[in-house]
């Protein structure tokens, strides 16, 4: 995995220790200053915290031919104490030499060697090998829903972090509503795997009026699943490093109960009519994004087999509650078509608090630096 990404690039082994921290659930920070100095870098600090304890452990990444000794050791413990750490791990695929394994033993820093490094790879492999049952591939057109969709100047818009991808569980539970020996409505409910939520529904025929449906994941049906392993993703999303499986945490029967109880609830029908048939699991991916406009950040989040988005905060104005139409380019407010601006010289997209003018009877829009 990390390996095919990052062998051609010259930070290999940072790369896959960043991998092997993120995936066990800690916060990368790379090339850390260590003190003061401004000469002093730690390659990567990764920071967990759990219940009230921060664990944090420093690594040095060697990327060279040759083994590390002792002295370069050393200078890693040094870096370590300026920076107020206390446990490093010195990573070198080309192993070390004696004094090196002398030197860290005495001073208590742990050492990495390729066999060492790949046994911590493996680890992290499971939610690539694992089955996951009914799995749906991730959209090709997701990407361009994450970035720049829906506004005139989206590309402003920048992601923070590599998009986050999760394969979530959701029962499909096919239901049939008769009236004696008259079937009258045929559909399917969706739940949240993980919590129970009803989530969307569908019907493919008869009628039943209340039925909730958000429409975000009945078509999830109709695309095909894999068996195998999990889906390949589109290359844009190189997010190998964030993908993660969550488990179900609710039980078929719960969820064959709860459809009755819903169908019963809306059609009033007895409980004798309704018949759940079938309930299917699915693991839908789910895209979580979170993008940055000047300082401004926000989250999106997608359901990634049909590219349908269930949250977007770039969606609604800043100033209103209206649809947005572009993002201002001074302050990172995302807003309507009424307060939207555009500088007369630059073209620049502004809020309405942003723009100012120029001229007493033809007043121009203008931004801050054509305005000096
Ligand atoms: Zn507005
Ligand atoms: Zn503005
Ligand atoms: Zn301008």
């Amino acid at each position: 995995m990390a390996s095919q990404t990052s062998s051609n690039s010259n930070n290999f082994v940072l790369d896959m220790v960043s991998d092997v921290c993120r995936v066990e659930g800690f916060n990368v920070e790379k090339n850390v200053q260590a003190d003061d100095s401004g000469d002093h870098f730690v390659d990567i600090i990764a920071s967990r915290t759990t219940g009230k304890k921060i664990q944090k452990v420093a690594f040095e990444c060697w990327e060279g031919d040759r083994q590390v000794n002792g002295r370069e050791v050393e200078g890693f413990v040094n870096r370590l104490k300026s920076a107020g750490l206390s446990s490093g791990i010195y990573v070198s695929p080309k192993g070390f030499t004696g004094d090196a394994e002398f030197i860290a033993r005495k001073l208590g820093v742990e050492l990495w060697d390729l066999a060492k490094l790949k046994e911590r790879v493996e680890k992290i492999k499971p939610p690539e090998q694992q089955k996951v049952p009914g799995t749906l591939p991730v959209s090709r057109t997701v990407a361009s829903r994450i970035l720049a969709y829906g506004l005139e100047n989206g590309s402003v818009l920048r992601l923070t972090s590599m998009p986050k991808l999760e394969f979530r569980p959701y029962f499909f539970a096919d239901f049939t509503l008769n009236h004696g020996k008259k079937r009258k409505a045929k559909g399917v409910i969706v739940f949240d795997g993980v919590d129970g939520r009803e989530c969307d529904a569908g019907l493919f025929e008869g009628e039943l009026k209340n039925l909730p449906g958000s429409g975000l994941f009945v078509d999830c049906l109709e695309i095909e699943s894999s068996t195998g392993s999990m889906p390949h993703l589109p290359p844009e999303l190189e997010m190998k490093n964030t993908v993660t499986v969550a488990p179900a945490g609710v039980a078929e029967d719960s969820i064959r109960a709860h459809t009755g109880e819903i169908i019963g609830r809306e059609s009033g029908a007895h409980p004798d009519d309704i018949s759940v048939s079938d309930i299917k699991l699915l693991h839908i991916p789910i895209v979580t994004a979170e993008l940055v406009a000047l300082g401004r950040s926000y989250r999106k989040i997608l359901q990634a087999a049909t590219s349908k988005v269930i949250w977007d905060e770039t969606r609604k104005c800043n100033l209103c509650d209206k649809a947005t139409q572009a993002i201002c380019e001074e302050c990172g407010k995302v807003v309507c078509h009424e307060h939207t601006r555009l500088c007369s010289s630059c073209r620049k997209h502004l809020c309405t608090e942003c723009v100012t003018t120029k001229g007493v009877i033809n007043k121009s829009p203008l931004c801050h630096s054509c305005k000096k």
